[in-house]
């Protein structure tokens, strides 16, 4: 670890990102530098000694909603969403590798020639090795989404948190790219998350979280050295707890 790196209170956490923020202004797919400057967060943030765990979604090349909106039968549409995901997952590994970073796809549907099968307690070990685990292929199960992907790694892997990286820098009464007077919470049951719909993760996704205590911290992946800095107690977010 470089000997100016700040300090953080956090071991072990979890980064989710949607597929979208990988695409850049593209309006679709991968851009590679808008993923290596993502990977670039994540760097300062393992220079720090910090565990990281990798959700990566696919609503950028499919999603499984889409397609059965179209007339295509669901689960093999979900199935889509999720090796969509793979390829995410496999762009992330490429940039983090880039910089020097040592990481791990970890597959929920065995593809053994391109991805790791997920063995929890091998997960264990790659991150106690400080390598990055990015998780890929959802939950494996056509119906979920990566929001509960997430969800369920961060409990199995014991992360402290859930750090949602997204275009605003935290969670508001009502959409506040299209109205001026939204309020950004700073804080916010999980309980009135789901009363109040507040768009932070879908609803299974947050139960799971409730139950489990798990808090999710929903933050700007826009602004730069954002992850870093609220790891280390700086910046704008929203804290999704009990
Ligand atoms: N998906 C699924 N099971 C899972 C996770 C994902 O079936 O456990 C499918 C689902 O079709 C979803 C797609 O994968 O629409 C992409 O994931 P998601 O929509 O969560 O991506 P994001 O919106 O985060 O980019």
């Amino acid at each position: 670890m470089p000997q100016d790196a700040p300090q953080t209170s956090f071991n072990r956490v979890m980064l989710k990102i949607s597929g979208e923020a990988l695409m850049g202004d593209q309006g679709f797919g991968l851009h590679p530098p808008t993923v290596e400057r993502i990977a670039r967060e994540v760097q300062s943030v393992h220079e720090m000694g910090v565990e990281i765990c990798m959700v990566i979604g696919g609503g950028n090349i499919f999603r499984g909603l889409q397609g059965s909106a179209q007339g295509m039968e669901r689960t093999t549409a979900d199935y889509m969403g999720m090796l969509a995901t793979v390829m995410n997952a496999l762009a992330m590994q490429s940039s983090l590798e880039g910089l020097g970073i040592h990481t791990r796809v970890i597959s929920a549907i065995t593809m053994n020639e391109v991805a790791e099968p997920y063995i929890r307690r091998r997960a264990v070990r790659h991150l106690e090795k400080k390598r990055v685990c990015i998780f890929a292929a959802g939950t494996g199960n056509p119906y979920f989404t990566t929001d509960t992907a997430a969800t369920l790694r961060a409990n199995e892997m014991s992360c402290e948190a859930i750090f949602k990286g997204t275009k605003v820098d935290g969670v508001y009464d009502k959409d506040p790219n299209k109205f001026d007077d939204a309020k950004r919470y700073d804080d916010v049951s999980y309980d009135d998350v789901l009363a109040k719909r507040l768009g932070v993760m879908d609803a299974s996704a947050i139960a799971l979280a409730r139950d489990n205590n798990l808090p999710i911290i929903v933050f700007s992946l826009d602004e730069p050295g954002g992850f870093r800095g609220i790891l280390s107690g700086e910046g704008t977010y929203t804290r999704v707890h009990g």
